[in-house]
């Protein structure tokens, strides 16, 4: 069964178009990543599954049923964990869970043993009586997570969980998606990390300006750019300007430049290595290694858009 299923959504802010017509089916058991620049959509569109934003137009259904109509059987299968983090800082880190856990429903015995669960599940368990003004960026990530799973929802949505926190942390909530899933949890994965959403999901759609301009299992995206070469150019020195000016030699798709090191995607069919070395051979450049690498996620995004996931 689909356990979320996205027809026609559109989300209008006055004449700006933020989600696009979507349309996209999750089934059970996935790990679906989100992925897309900043300003994509992807929250737009988890509001909107979350409904705290209305559509303009679409229908959005949580196993076979329209949230709209049957709003509370969505919410109880829905677990949302927000991209702004949703915590109380003047309530322990036991009492958050339990406040949240709260409005699923849960009460008594039941509420206390999820929500310790919950602490337990992110790591907090020791934590549970402290405020969380007085923990690090990442376990307050990890709070807001156990608040979003006490309830045990069927489809857990996380935006953008792992931004401005510690690798240890992040590890953690990479871990925990796992267990999630393992335990039987559909996770939705929202993030312009494409190495995360490489390393953790099954399926991915890439987002782009409120489209979704592909869609599949990791290979078969990295399938559709056959036709796309990816040029990794050491330097001694740092690239000047010559990186913009690369766009301009034929076959060259999208230039990306860090420090030393350019990448750039281009056109298989088209011989252009040579005008690419001597633009940077006449600019004075060193070069101390070429190699030609194995699409990523990234590779695929620039192919898509010309643009890097992180502009
Ligand atoms: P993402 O989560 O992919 O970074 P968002 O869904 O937050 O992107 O935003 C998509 C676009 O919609 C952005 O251009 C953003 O500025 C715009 N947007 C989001 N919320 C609002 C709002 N309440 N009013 C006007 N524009 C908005
Ligand atoms: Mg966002």
């Amino acid at each position: 069964m689909n356990i979320l299923d996205i027809q026609g959504l559109t989300k209008k802010f006055g004449d700006f178009v933020a989600v696009d017509n979507m349309s996209l089916t999750i089934r059970e058991g996935e790990i679906f990543g989100f992925l897309g620049a900043n300003g994509a959509g992807k929250s737009t569109t988890i509001n909107m599954v979350s409904s705290l934003l209305r559509p303009t137009s679409g229908v959005i259904r949580i196993l076979d049923k329209d949230i709209t109509k049957q709003s509370r059987f969505a919410k109880l299968n829905l677990g949302i964990v927000p991209q702004d983090l949703a915590i109380y800082e003047d309530m322990t880190a036991m009492e958050n869970v339990s406040f949240f856990a709260g409005l699923y429903g849960l009460r008594g015995a039941e509420l206390k043993e999820r929500a310790n669960e919950a602490l337990e599940f992110v790591g907090l368990s020791d934590r549970a009586k402290n405020f969380p003004k007085n923990f690090s960026g990442g376990m307050k990530r990890r709070l807001n997570i156990a608040c979003a799973i006490a309830h045990k929802p069927k489809l857990i949505i996380m935006d953008e969980p792992t931004v401005g926190i510690d690798p240890q942390s992040r590890n953690y909530i990479l871990t925990s998606v796992r267990k999630l899933n393992e335990a039987g949890c559909t996770i939705i994965y929202t993030s312009h990390y494409m190495e995360e959403v490489e390393e953790i999901c099954s399926r991915v759609a890439i987002v782009d300006h409120g489209k979704i301009i592909a869609e599949g299992t990791k290979e078969q995206l990295k399938a559709t750019i056959t036709d796309v070469k990816d040029l990794r150019i050491e330097m001694k020195t740092a690239a000047g300007k010559e990186g913009e000016q690369l766009k301009s030699i034929p076959g060259v798709r999208a230039v990306q430049q860090d420090e030393n090191v350019i990448r750039i995607q281009s056109d298989v069919a088209v011989d252009n290595l040579n005008r690419i070395l001597k633009k940077l051979m006449d600019d004075g450049k060193e070069i101390r290694a070429i190699e030609e690498q194995e699409p990523n996620l990234e590779t695929v995004f620039l192919t898509l858009t010309g643009r890097n996931l992180r502009d």
